[in-house]
């Protein structure tokens, strides 16, 4: 896909650690879906693995996001660290990230436990007593969906 220039240049992120940061710090993203000319969007938390560059998330075992992904797999999905509006000043500050990628139900158990262990460690400070809680055993993995996104290219940028 052709890349338009930013319109704000100086807003523009491209250092690598800065985006990477973005995603380790970001709790959510909304993902833009798209069915035969029909969008949809949904929202979800995730956990970014930096040496894989993939975005693990977790959902139930039926939706319509899953049916789109199962069409398309092709996704734009964006991650905002909200720093809030500036009253009196029509400022809003905040850092995002936007992706573009492939996303994709993960069928393999042990690619399973590693995006539910990116994801716990993403989002917990202590992942354990959680995952005791809701993993019994590897049947647990039957009765939810894995997601990964592989990021394919993405851009970055800041108001302060
Ligand atoms: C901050 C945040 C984090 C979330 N994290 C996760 C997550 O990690 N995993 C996860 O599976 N879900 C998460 N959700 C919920 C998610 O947004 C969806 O509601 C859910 O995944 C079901 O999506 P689905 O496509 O399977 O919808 P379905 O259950 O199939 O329902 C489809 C219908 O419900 C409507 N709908 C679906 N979601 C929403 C919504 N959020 N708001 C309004 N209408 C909606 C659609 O428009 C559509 O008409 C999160 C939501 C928020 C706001």
């Amino acid at each position: 896909m052709a890349r338009y220039h930013m319109n704000k240049k100086e807003r523009e992120i491209h250092d690598r650690a800065e985006l990477v940061r973005i995603l380790r710090d970001g709790e959510y993203m909304s993902i833009a879906l798209c069915r035969n000319n029909e969008p949809y969007i949904v929202t979800m938390n995730y956990g970014y693995d930096e040496a894989r560059n993939t975005l693990y998330s977790h959902a139930a075992l039926q939706g319509l996001k899953l049916d789109f992904i199962a069409v398309n797999p092709h996704v734009c999905a964006s991650v905002i660290i909200d720093e809030g509006y500036v009253k009196n000043d029509c400022k809003h500050h905040y850092s995002s990230v936007v992706i573009w990628g492939a996303m994709a139900v993960i069928q393999d158990l042990e690619e399973k436990k590693l995006a539910m262990d990116v994801l716990l460690r993403e989002l917990e400070e202590n992942p354990a007593p959680l995952k005791k809680r809701f993993i019994k055993d590897d049947s647990s993995y039957d009765g939810v969906t894995m997601l990964k996104l592989e990021v394919r290219d993405m851009t970055g940028k800041a108001s302060h």
